[in-house]
């Protein structure tokens, strides 16, 4: 292994470096630079760049220590998981601050994030108690049938930068609560988020091996990690293209696989509608969170009687998100997570510019060398299949279509390779349940935006968007991390 070792005294809280966390101990030479993507110069974090070896390690350590993992009664791992939510709330400030420098969000929506990571690894702690399986007659005389649910074993988790504590706790709880052992490939723009996320389970007391990290490229790590016979299941967050291809690794073994990926969601708004409600629930959805996130609203579909003064309330909502510093008080945007994003998010709005939309608020000459704050764009007067209408930006942009009626606007939503989340604003009750049930989409909103989840509730898309098999979040959850038995036990 390439890997050198780090000095656990050196693990302060607030440490910028992030390192590899195998069978118990913080390797790896730190050399790859994170910078603060709001202050140009300020470094944010520092990791190690796996290899394929410490992969191998990492996976050799979680094997060795599922056994006597899975051998622990399931409330005390529970009681483990319960602990590290609560040293998670303790240290939430100094996490947070950690985040906001590494991913550029606000600090209240940093906070709130390393909240759900707790409340998440609290949650699944609690179902130590709960009882799996059930018991079912038999036909058989003298005979009981019962079904459990087993451990796969060594599970792989491949995250994304977006959510860089909560999702990799969405994934490692319902992993470890259910006897499997882990290991984990965060974000390489985000490696601070996971490793207090390792600190603090492993404070909590978790046996060495049970959860392991590596730091590293994902065409590297999150390669190896994929492709070892020893991972029995793969639990990916991140783009389409990415999932796609890691699909076909998993099933070419023959592995379990589950992906939640891109997303384009889409707003139906109707006449009936509050017009300044409706743009409040689409601006959170649309420029929370910078409009990075997975279930951010980027497409809006209005009918005709409430277009002008949606449009005219949208910009005024708009205008409130100003974008700067996530750690200065009173920011309500943080920064674009990369130059790169950047780019992307400014070329989207130009491109469609310049093929004929109206560019209602915003602007797309930004200079991508200074702090990546991008203004808010909406855009509108654009045709049904322009790029900005069909593709994943994951930036603070929403274009805004005109549909005749409510049908014309269902088949709106409905008409894209993607299908995470999808809402629609109406007072009709009538409608927003024809909506629910005809939307094809995995999470519907009435009168909600489209972005934020509960914890305790099923998670996951259709179409381009997920693997539609396995759902995450709530009990639903732990389907994925284990595999049913059908137990006929006779007296
Ligand atoms: P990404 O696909 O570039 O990276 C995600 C993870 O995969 C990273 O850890 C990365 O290193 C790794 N990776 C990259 N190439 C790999 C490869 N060849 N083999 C194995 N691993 C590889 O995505 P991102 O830019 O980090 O995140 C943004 C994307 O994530 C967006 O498309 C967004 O919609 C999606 N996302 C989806 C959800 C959801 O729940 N559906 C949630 C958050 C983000």
């Amino acid at each position: 292994m390439t890997s050198i070792a780090f000095d656990t005294s050196l693990r302060a809280e607030t440490t910028l470096t992030a390192r590899h966390l195998i069978n118990g101990q913080w390797l790896g030479e730190a050399l790859t630079e994170r910078m603060n993507p709001a202050r140009p110069g300020e470094l944010a974090a520092l990791s190690p760049s796996g290899s394929a070896e410490d992969v191998d390690a990492a996976i050799t350590a979680a094997a060795a220590a599922q056994p006597a993992w899975a051998a622990l009664p399931a409330p005390s791992r529970g009681a483990i998981l319960i602990a590290a939510g609560n040293l998670l709330i303790e240290r939430q400030g100094a996490i947070a601050e950690d985040l906001v420098r590494e991913e550029g969000k606000t600090l209240a929506e940093a906070k709130g994030e390393v909240k759900r990571a707790s409340d998440v690894l609290r949650f699944f702690g609690s179902l130590g108690w709960a009882a799996t399986g059930e018991v079912l007659p038999s036909g058989l005389p003298d005979t009981t049938i019962t079904t459990r649910r087993e451990a796969l074993g060594v599970v792989g988790l491949i995250t994304p930068w977006n959510f860089p504590i909560a999702i990799p706790a969405w994934k490692t709880a319902p992993a470890l609560i259910s006897g499997n052992t882990v290991v984990i490939k965060p974000a390489e723009l985000t490696p601070l988020s996971a490793t207090h996320l390792a600190r603090a389970l492993q404070d909590a007391g978790l046996p060495e091996g049970v959860f392991n990290v590596v730091h590293g490229k994902g065409r590297v790590v999150g390669d190896a990690l994929a492709r070892d016979p020893r991972i029995a299941g793969l639990s990916f967050t991140g783009s389409t293209n990415v999932g796609l291809g890691l699909q076909e690794i998993l099933n070419a073994r023959r592995a379990r696989v589950q992906l939640e990926m891109g997303g384009k969601n889409g707003v139906l708004v109707l006449d009936d509608a509050d017009p300044r409600r409706a743009a409040q629930v689409v601006a959170a959805g649309a420029f929370g969170l910078t409009g990075q996130a997975c279930t951010a609203t980027s497409r809006v579909y209005v009918t005709p009687g409430i277009r002008a003064a949606f449009l005219d309330a949208l910009v005024v909502e708009a205008a409130a998100y100003t974008s700067g510093d996530g750690l200065t008080e009173g920011t309500r945007m943080g920064a674009v997570v990369s130059r790169q994003q950047f780019e992307q998010d400014q070329a989207a709005v130009r491109t469609a510019v310049e093929r004929g939309a109206t560019l209602l608020h915003g602007t797309f000459d930004g200079d991508p060398t200074g702090p990546l704050f991008l203004p808010t764009a909406v855009l509108t007067d654009l045709p049904f299949d322009d790029a900005a209408v069909t593709e994943e930006i994951f930036g603070p942009v929403v274009a805004v279509l005109e549909v005749p009626d409510y049908e014309a606007g269902l088949a709106a939503i409905n008409d894209s390779r993607y299908g995470l989340t999808a809402g629609i604003c109406t007072d009709s009750l009538a409608l927003a349940t024809d909506f629910a049930a005809r939307a094809q989409a995995g999470v519907v909103k009435v009168n909600r935006p489209t972005a934020g989840l509960d914890l305790n509730v099923p998670f996951g898309g259709v179409k381009d968007s997920s693997t539609n098999t396995f759902r995450e979040q709530g009990r639903s959850a732990l389907d994925f991390f284990t595999w049913g038995k059908t137990v006929y036990t006779g007296v």
